[in-house]
């Protein structure tokens, strides 16, 4: 059988309006791959997948798998401010489908598998009051929520689409949060 080349995404393929939007997510596709088979198992024994699963189902998105992820795309869940929210193995994608986000943040998928690391190692539901906490450090830091949040460096900031904001003295982010 003869199998039809995938060609691989040249780096103008990055361009917006590109139809390759699935281009630098399939490099960590592989169903062989032990170790996230595991953390898929870890992330439904500590119920973080299926809250996930719930918050893609009420928020009516339309669910498929990239990888080792579910992906519900297009969802509707007015608490979520972000390109992606990764909760276990799900990834809520509030307006756009993977490949429109992957368009706008080519790493972005990446990032999100590796918040679905960050709940495996916290053991599932820690993981969010870990995440309030790291926000708020960070926002008193830099004024950002995600420059010097533990969670979001560990994924990579640039890959999550994040701009890097410089730290500023503690004394001076308590001074301004306590302005607002
Ligand atoms: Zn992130």
């Amino acid at each position: 059988m003869q199998r039809i080349p995938v060609p691989e995404p040249a780096p103008a393929a990055k361009e917006p309006g590109s139809s390759k939007g699935l281009g630098r997510i399939r490099h960590y596709i592989d169903p062989m791959d032990k170790a996230r088979t595991i953390r898929n198992v870890a992330n439904v024994l500590n119920l973080s997948t299926p809250l996930g699963l719930v918050l893609g189902l009420v928020g009516k998105g339309k669910a498929r798998r990239v990888g080792h992820l579910v992906v519900f795309e297009d969802v509707k869940l007015p608490l979520i401010n972000a390109s992606a929210m990764t909760v276990g193995d799900v990834v809520l994608m509030p307006g756009r489908t993977v490949e429109q986000a992957s368009r706008l943040i080519p790493d972005l998928m990446a990032h999100e598998d590796e918040h679905a690391w960050q709940y495996a190692y916290c053991l599932g539901l820690p993981f969010l009051p870990l995440y309030g906490l790291a926000t708020a450090w960070s926002m008193l830091r830099t004024g950002d929520r995600a420059s010097a949040n533990h969670f979001e460096v560990q994924a990579n900031l640039l890959k999550g689409g994040y701009r890097i904001r410089d730290k500023r003295p503690l004394r001076e982010g308590f001074r301004t949060l306590l302005k607002r």
